[in-house]
């Protein structure tokens, strides 16, 4: 069961298409695996399409927006999108939810890993650099180095269970963390976690080791 969801703040920036791709590709991926946050979207959609129908409506008459803006949205200006999710995860490698194959190239075993240190890997994705996104591969009962946050940090669980400061987060579950939170993720005992994070500023380390690694690994 999914505890932890999407905000609407986010929801309805994703329905907009304002965030960017990093994030767009977190929301993507806790949809796959997320009903309620589904039938929630679909719900933000239909009020912007309906905001949007009344908007460009009378321009089109006057100055051809309609087609100015069509061919915005076919340039995907705004951010980039994640491909639309899937509702199933493909057969065989079941960790890695539909909108993330694609940006691995197929399944878990198709990932790229990087150690950063303590037992701890990454995978940065590509995506447009305004946000960065990476998978990380934290061996059961490690912790990763207590940070605090720049700017907005999404967590989605793959696999496995991590804890911190205010909670449990297991598959599908996604922390948002902001400039006003500090935290040690731990994953827990028994299975390795496997997460998809995204930023969009550097993480803010107490420990010097961390701090001096940072450049090297984006983080
Ligand atoms: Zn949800
Ligand atoms: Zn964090």
């Amino acid at each position: 069961m999914i505890k932890h969801h999407i905000s609407d703040k986010l929801l309805m920036a994703y329905s907009a298409g304002t965030l960017p791709e990093a994030f767009n590709l977190v929301v993507a991926t806790h949809i796959s695996l997320c009903d309620e946050c589904r039938a929630r979207l679909a719900g933000f959609d239909c009020v912007g399409g309906a905001v949007l129908d009344q908007r460009i409506a009378p321009a089109a008459l006057s100055s051809g927006a309609l087609s100015a803006t069509l061919e915005k949205i076919k340039r995907g200006d705004g951010g980039g999108t994640a491909p639309d999710a899937p509702v199933t995860a493909a057969h065989g490698d079941t960790v890695l939810p539909g909108p993330l194959r694609s940006y691995v190239g197929g399944g878990l075993e198709q990932v790229q890993w990087r150690s950063i240190g303590g037992g701890v890997r990454q995978a940065i994705l590509p995506t447009s650099r305004n946000a960065s996104a990476r998978l990380l591969h934290i061996p059961a009962g490690t912790a990763v180095p207590d940070h605090g946050h720049r700017g907005l940090e999404l967590t989605l669980v793959l696999q496995g269970a991590f804890v911190d400061e205010t909670d449990r987060f297991a598959r599908g579950d996604v922390e948002i963390a902001d400039e006003d939170m500090e935290h040690t993720p731990v994953a827990e005992a028994g299975a390795d976690c496997i997460c998809l994070a995204a930023t969009d500023a550097p993480l803010k380390f107490r420990a010097l080791l961390p701090r001096l690694a940072q450049p090297f690994f984006r983080i």
